[in-house]
């Protein structure tokens, strides 16, 4: 099946290499030049916009930052719906507000385009490996649909609701793992201040009850001062941001979000927007006038 992929980046690039290689053929955009030239060196056609990508494609991907990129991308000018044929399938993999998720959908809609959201949870490693967990929101026929070719990219892909239901979910984990990067950064600071050996406190730990698959990933990154992305902290934001919205909106407050929010702001602040979210460590450092590194 052919199919369009629009956004390249660091989930992207692996992703819609992980379709190619799966047998699709693909027609792919992004607005950076060497993002497109590396999946088209993998096997992808290049498209010369994203309408070109929508006249070329009945099955759409998009994998883009936030709410405001979709829609330039789906309802813009030159954008998705000038090109796509009615019938046309897009999922968006992006993690964006729900509630922009069933704008898109509803401008979708009008011309004929089914969409359902489809975000993900597992960062690089799972995209490279095709074994992210995706999340999915919107019409159970067209997940039907589009099953097989999800399953190309992630380990799991679980029917959340209608539209708007995977970005909820998004939310929620963003939440879960955000909350447990700060926690074991507060923990191993305080280990490292008490003179225990941090190296020591996780093969203690991991095992245990405060054992999770966050403090398996980012405490090694912590130990080693290693912030490289990965997870990009200005992302974090955005999602945190999302989650604070969505949570305000339908009334379910959120002190906890609001709190480790407000230590990415001030990472973000002090010039580590780029740092993976692993870097809230540098939070604790910066705090403490201590490394857990070491
Ligand atoms: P990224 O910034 O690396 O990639 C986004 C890509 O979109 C870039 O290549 C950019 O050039 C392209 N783009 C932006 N505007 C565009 C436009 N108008 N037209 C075409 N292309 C455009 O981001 P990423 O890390 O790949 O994340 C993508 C989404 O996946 C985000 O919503 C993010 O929150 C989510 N996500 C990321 C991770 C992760 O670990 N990086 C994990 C899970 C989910």
């Amino acid at each position: 099946m052919k199919i369009g992929f629009i956004g390249l980046g660091i989930m992207g690039k692996p992703m819609s290499k992980n379709l190619i290689k799966a047998g699709h053929e693909l027609v792919v955009y992004d607005i950076v030049k060497e993002n497109v030239e590396d999946v088209v060196a993998a096997g992808a056609k290049a498209a010369g916009s994203v309408k070109e990508v929508a006249e070329q494609c009945s099955l759409i991907i998009t994998m883009l930052p936030n709410s405001p990129h979709v829609k330039t991308v789906v309802m813009g000018e030159g954008g998705i719906l000038e090109g796509a044929k009615e019938g046309t399938v897009l999922v968006d993999m992006s993690s964006i507000a729900p509630l922009a998720s069933q704008e898109i959908a509803r401008a979708c809609a009008a011309k004929g385009v089914k969409m359902i959201d489809a975000p993900v949870s597992g960062g690089e490693p799972k995209a490279i490996d095709g074994t992210l967990s995706i999340m999915v929101g919107g019409e159970k026929a067209v997940f039907d649909e589009v099953y097989d070719v999800l399953m190309k990219m992630g380990a799991s892909a679980v029917h959340c609701g209608d539209i708007g239901a995977g970005n909820t979910t998004k939310l929620a984990n963003q939440v879960i793992v955000a909350l447990n990067i700060a926690a074991v950064s507060e923990a191993f600071m305080l280990a490292k201040k008490a003179g225990v050996d941090p190296h020591l406190v996780f093969d203690a730990i991991k095992g245990g009850l405060a054992g999770s698959t966050v403090m398996n990933a980012k405490a090694p990154m912590m130990m080693d001062g290693n912030f490289k992305p990965g997870f990009k902290i200005d992302l974090h934001i955005k999602d945190l941001n999302n989650a604070l919205e969505t949570g305000h909106g339908v009334g379910s407050p959120l002190p906890l979000t609001a709190a480790v929010m407000e230590m990415m702001q001030t990472l973000k602040s002090d010039g580590c927007g780029q740092d993976d979210h692993s870097a809230l460590a540098k939070y604790y450092q910066k705090l403490t006038g201590t490394e857990i590194r070491g």
